[in-house]
């Protein structure tokens, strides 16, 4: 049997025709920026979200880095973030101006909350936590320290859109929430896109008027911006993958319930903890870990299943960062994960046989 990471075909053949009718619209429309398919998401997009604004942006990454400028960071600023995630959510502070603090994870590879309060300084400006692999961060206690010491809490939710933290979503917590729609995210484009969410009436101006050359109406050009907005393919194609993101996520739900149910017993791997509330989690990712990952992925392979590693290195540890000299004590459970995690396949098309075929090859490697 052969059991892909992620496969997008079965997805893209189930709604076909959706598709090409919203294409086709945009097509013979011949308006291919800002029109009537942005306006159109984004109305549901903030609407899902019980928020006043979402600005649809070029990609996930701009999403971040519009949030982050549009609080006007100045030379020395800080942003707390976490050890560990795509290099999107420290790599856009220092595109906006500001110094990326990193703060250790907790057993869900989530900052640790624990350690916010000491990372804080006077220079901190900012909290920007990762809902990483789909899983809500502690967000009550996270906003709570950012009212304490008056900082900006900026949501990256590139891996999480649905998932919630005390049944309210993730990215309505913070001054900003920002989504990634990257082919392979659980709302997914046929290229690049992204979205801002705000209550904030002036920071939703700000971040519009940034990511369109400083200008809201045409030549309004207060400020200098950038060009970064969402085309109305790809916002018609995710109008149409909007109205399924709840059933296809609660198919992840259930396929990561018979991943946990199935491999709970193995001593030598750690799953997932279940979250507390259903959508605590939206499983964009089931990460395991396991000392023998490395012997475990290639076992996998050969076995036709491919899996993949999220990530291979902590941000702290990164290349890019390698100026600082980052210990690997100061951030030591991230510094462990970067070993042991392992990304199982899931995607809401994945079969049960398949999943019931990983479990067994796991069962059968640690035999
Ligand atoms: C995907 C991702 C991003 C960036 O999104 P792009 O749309 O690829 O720019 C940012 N943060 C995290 C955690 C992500 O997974």
């Amino acid at each position: 049997m052969k059991v892909p990471f992620v496969d997008l075909s079965i997805q893209y053949n189930s709604i076909k025709n959706e598709i090409e009718t919203v294409l086709e619209q945009v097509f013979t429309s011949c308006t291919f920026i800002r029109g009537k398919q942005t306006q159109v998401f984004e109305k549901h997009f903030a609407k899902l979200h019980g928020v006043k604004h979402a600005i649809a942006v070029g990609n996930g990454t701009d999403a971040l880095f519009l949030s982050l400028k549009s609080i006007g960071l100045e030379k020395g600023d800080e942003v707390i973030t976490t050890a560990s995630s795509w290099i999107s959510s420290s790599e856009t502070i220092s595109h906006a101006g500001g110094i990326p603090v990193f703060v250790d994870v907790n057993e869900h590879n989530l900052i640790d909350v624990e350690k916010i309060e000491d990372a804080i300084t006077e220079n901190t400006k900012a909290i920007l936590p990762v809902h990483l692999y789909g899983r809500s961060c502690n967000l009550s206690a996270i906003k709570k320290i950012c009212e304490t010491y008056h900082l900006f809490l900026i949501e990256d939710c590139a891996q999480a859109v649905l998932a919630e933290h005390n049944g309210r979503k993730v990215g309505t917590y913070g001054n900003y929430g920002a989504f990634s729609f990257y082919p392979s995210k659980n709302l997914g484009a046929y290229g690049d896109a992204g979205c801002i969410i705000t209550n904030n009436d002036e920071y939703a101006e700000s971040v519009r008027r940034l990511a369109n050359h400083g200008a809201i109406s045409k030549h309004d050009h207060l400020i200098e911006g950038f060009n970064s907005r969402i085309d109305e393919l790809q916002a018609g194609i995710l109008t149409v993958k909007l109205k399924h993101l709840v059933h296809w996520t609660e198919k992840r739900i259930n396929l990561a319930k018979q991943y946990t149910l199935s491999l709970k017993n193995i001593p030598q791997i750690n799953i997932p903890h279940e979250p507390l509330e259903h959508m605590g989690h939206v499983y964009h990712l089931y990460v395991i870990e396991t000392e023998k990952r490395d012997d475990l992925k290639q076992y996998l392979e050969e076995k036709g299943i491919s899996t993949s590693i999220h990530y291979p290195s902590a941000l702290p540890f990164l290349d890019a960062y390698s100026v600082h000299k980052y210990k690997s004590s100061c951030f030591p459970l991230a510094w462990k994960k970067q070993k042991k995690v392992l990304s199982l396949p899931l995607f809401p098309e994945l079969k049960e046989e398949q999943v019931n075929y990983v479990c067994a090859q796991i069962k059968e490697f640690f035999k």
